[in-house]
């Protein structure tokens, strides 16, 4: 008995076949409703204390979520 192949990803706004994956949520959308936005990968203290970033400048973004512009604070993790 052959393997069964998983059903074809499905894009979340129109249901044709997706063609990539969200960076930010995960969720996969069709060539004609993909959009890109910068992906901060790390952020670190470097050198003479200054901020820098490691970005992906041209992520995959499916359009739908809004990533938060700012970190968000969970003190009550520590
Ligand atoms: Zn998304």
């Amino acid at each position: 008995m052959a393997p069964q192949q998983p059903p074809p990803m499905q894009c979340w706004i129109s249901g044709e076949p997706a063609a990539a994956c969200c960076r930010f949520c995960g969720r996969c959308v069709a060539e004609a409703y993909r959009q890109n936005l910068p992906f901060f990968l790390a952020v670190y203290v470097g050198a003479e204390q200054t901020t820098k970033v490691i970005v992906v400048k041209d992520a995959v973004w499916c359009g739908v979520c809004r990533p938060q512009p700012e970190p968000i604070e969970l003190p009550e993790l520590y």
